[in-house]
């Protein structure tokens, strides 16, 4: 008697140790990718609410102006907003996100201008109806976060996406840039289209704002990477001249000083005229992977 229950509890114990390992690990690895999203990605999703349903109310701190450069940045900030997410933040649980998002301050679609945030060539491939590329021969390649990993060719892009409606069959792209356009020459400033919501998908429109990414170039003529990977990218922060405040949003550090036609206007006139949201906007999802 005692030697069969001394033989059989180990087999018992070591099927409930078994047990505990099958479910213990998956439940540890879940936890521990849900933690630093819990950490990180909570505080910007309650601030990104609070911005697409209320506007920028007391929030102007928070606001970056389209147009306009940081002082000593050599990007402009391509649109005028809040930038509710930024590279890298993980936006759902194990998907980081490719570049900034940058949500209007104006509360309704086609309204927010987006532009281009360096010199470049332009492309909007033939099926892209709210999304444009820009390839940036002209960007320094000794600009020290191109470090990191050297782009071939020294060529990097910026991508700009959601500029259509909700259901995808208005594009707010500007005329100048139809879809099938390649190469062509755009400056820094120049005016590309206005935020909107597409998806992708008509029944999930995204919150209202443009996502901005720096992507690689895949060889020093035409080619680039896909944007909505992390590790094709560049964090848009020191191209833009944008650093986390006290609270971890991204703001500008100082606005580069008057006498800047282009910025100034634009930052002057969002100023005059301070705007709210519509009320009843819907909760943004983000982009980590806008469709063109
Ligand atoms: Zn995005």
């Amino acid at each position: 008697m005692a030697s069969d229950h001394g033989s059989r509890a180990p087999r018992y114990r070591r099927a409930i140790i078994g047990l505990a390992v099958l479910i213990g690990v998956p439940a540890v690895v879940l936890a521990l990718r849900l933690v630093p999203w819990a950490r990180t990605g909570a505080p910007q999703h309650a601030r990104v609410i609070d911005w697409v349903r209320n506007g920028p109310g007391g929030h102007g701190a928070w606001r970056v102006y389209g147009g306009n450069r940081c002082t000593g940045a050599p990007m402009r900030i391509p649109s005028d907003g809040f930038i509710g997410y930024g590279w890298n933040d993980e936006i759902h649980p194990g998907r980081h996100h490719s570049g900034f998002d940058i949500f209007s301050p104006d509360g309704q679609e086609n309204v927010t201008p987006v532009f281009a945030a360096f010199d470049g060539l332009l492309t909007r491939e033939a099926d892209w109806r709210s999304a444009v590329i820009i390839r940036h021969p002209a960007f320094p390649a000794d600009f020290a976060p191109l470090a990191r990993r050297p782009p071939a060719g020294g060529v990097i892009w910026t991508y700009y996406a959601h500029m259509a409606s909700a259901d995808g069959a208005t594009s707010f792209i500007a005329p100048a840039f139809p879809p099938g356009t390649y190469d062509r020459p755009v400056r820094a400033g120049e005016m590309l289209g206005h935020q909107g919501t597409w998806s992708g998908d008509p029944a999930k429109p995204v919150g209202l704002h443009l996502h901005f990414s720096i992507v690689e170039g895949v060889d020093a003529g035409g080619g680039y990477a896909n944007e909505t990977a992390p590790a094709n990218t560049y964090d848009p922060a020191p191209f833009l001249g944008v650093v986390r405040d006290g609270d971890g949003v991204l703001v500008c550090g100082a606005w580069e000083p008057d006498g800047d036609a282009v910025g100034d206007a634009v930052r002057h006139a969002a100023s005059a005229t301070s705007t709210a949201a519509a009320p009843g906007a819907s909760a943004p999802t983000a982009g980590s992977q806008p469709p063109p």
